[in-house]
């Protein structure tokens, strides 16, 4: 007789590359349902968009079709539903399936560029996805486009995004024309606050919003509206401030919102005359990875012209872009699923007590971590020379308040009057057993 355990464990060993575990576990098998030899099920993935949706429903197919006495297998794909947070009440995105928002420390680093080349790149894998340009001090979409003072038309009391290329686009340059905003303050919230309650985007699989640059008070409005999904930062290797990139970490934290990871622009550029690639800032692991725990989601070469996207196939021949969209997939369906369990951390008997997923469990003192402390203000960002004197360090020193950063960190202040650091997992697990060897 077949029965629900049978069917399940022949699924056991199909594991999900990003998550490392097997898609049974992580709940993915939903609507089981056994009649004599028929068996039926949905595989519901963390986005529509999971990059290895075939290989998973053939893989399934083949394993409980297999099974002795099974007749005939039906699987169907889904994926999770987008969670509802407080303060969400944008009804206009109910039927978005994941709002995410591509955001800079500082203007000029090619934010607008990345977020439309996004949206287009994940077009061409057949989704559904809108582009809001909420850039209040240079909405850069009507020019990435070439669309000037368009008429919006409003339908039932809705605004309707024009539609380019099969990608659906609003920009507060169509309500407020080309010119930066001089605007003030409360007048700049009042229209993003229209444009994100009002624009109609009917069903999307990504809703991506290019944000205006900096960490104030009209990009927090934003974040906290829009009820995002995840934010990616953009850089330039010449704009590359770790103070600046900490405080965009930490204003998408303040509202619970993961980090999805960096994308570097114009890191190396082909040379025209000998077609060798250049990389004029150097390569190498990247600091953002290495300081704070943040996957590189791509890094985007110079090219002239990229930002001329009134062409139907603008950057479809760039293959970093197609990678991005990919890992765009991946980083949202890893934190849909973690952001169910990540590390609990706590500070009991003079110790920081960090309790992993997996259950091991692992006590660091706070002198030592405090010490180690990877921030700009305690190691030079250029040069990697520690600038903190662990004698200045009070021996009995203490975290006040630890604060976890979505899946790849925590925030942590000392009674010492320093917060500025910002301890990846990846950093822990390695000084745990660090400091676990040096007790040994
Ligand atoms: P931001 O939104 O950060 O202000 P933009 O996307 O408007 O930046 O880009 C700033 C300038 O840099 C634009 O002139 C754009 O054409 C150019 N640019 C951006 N990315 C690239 C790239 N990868 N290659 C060449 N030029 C680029």
């Amino acid at each position: 007789m077949l029965d629900q355990n049978t069917i399940l464990n022949s699924m056991r060993h199909i594991v999900d590359p990003d998550l490392g575990r097997d898609i049974v576990s992580l709940g993915f098998i939903k609507n089981l349902k056994i009649d004599g030899g028929d068996v039926s099920f949905t595989v519901e993935l963390t986005t529509h968009a999971c990059p290895v949706k075939d290989t998973f429903k053939l893989r399934c197919e083949e394993a409980v079709r297999a099974l002795p006495g099974v007749t005939s297998v039906s699987v169907t794909m889904g994926a999770m539903e987008r969670k509802e947070r407080p303060g969400s009440g944008v009804n206009t995105l109910e039927s978005v399936n994941a709002v995410i928002a591509v955001s800079s420390c500082k203007g000029g680093v090619g934010k607008s560029t990345v977020a439309a080349h996004l949206a287009l790149a994940m077009v061409r894998e057949g989704l559904k996805v809108g582009l809001l340009d909420a850039d209040v001090y240079g909405p850069s979409l009507p020019t990435l486009f070439g669309i000037h003072q368009p008429q919006v038309a409003m339908l039932n009391n809705k605004i309707q995004p024009l539609v380019v290329n099969g990608l659906k686009v609003m920009s507060l340059g169509f309500l407020l024309g080309d010119q930066p905003a001089v605007l003030r303050g409360p007048i700049v919230s009042g229209y993003i606050t229209q444009i994100l309650r009002q624009t109609d985007w009917g069903e999307l699989d990504y809703l991506v919003i290019d944000m205006p640059p900096g960490t104030g008070d009209i990009q927090l409005t934003i974040v906290q509206q829009a009820s995002l999904d995840g934010a990616i930062i953009v850089t330039t290797p010449q704009a590359l401030s770790l103070v600046d990139v900490a405080r965009g970490i930490l204003m998408f934290e303040k509202v619970a919102v993961p980090v999805l990871g960096v994308v570097e622009n114009m890191t190396s550029f082909q040379c025209r005359d000998c077609g060798n690639v250049h990389y004029p800032f150097g390569r190498g692991k990247s600091t953002l990875q290495e300081r704070f725990g943040l996957a590189t989601l791509a890094e985007l070469p110079i090219v002239p012209g990229v930002s001329d996207l009134a062409k139907p196939d603008a950057g479809s021949d760039l293959e970093e872009l197609a990678r991005l969209a990919e890992n765009v997939h991946r980083a949202i369906g890893k934190s849909r699923i973690e952001a169910e369990a990540h590390p609990e951390v706590s500070y009991a008997d003079g110790y920081i007590h960090i309790k992993w997923p997996d259950g091991e469990e692992d006590d660091i003192p706070p002198y030592n971590l405090r010490c180690a402390c990877p921030c700009a203000a305690c190691i030079d960002e250029y040069t990697g020379q520690p600038i903190l004197d662990p004698n200045s360090v009070p021996r009995d020193i203490q975290p006040q308040t630890m604060q976890p950063l979505g899946n790849y960190a925590v925030s942590i202040a000392w009674t010492d009057g320093h917060s500025s650091g910002i301890f990846s997992w990846e950093f822990l697990k390695e000084f745990a057993k660090r400091v676990a060897r040096a007790n040994a």
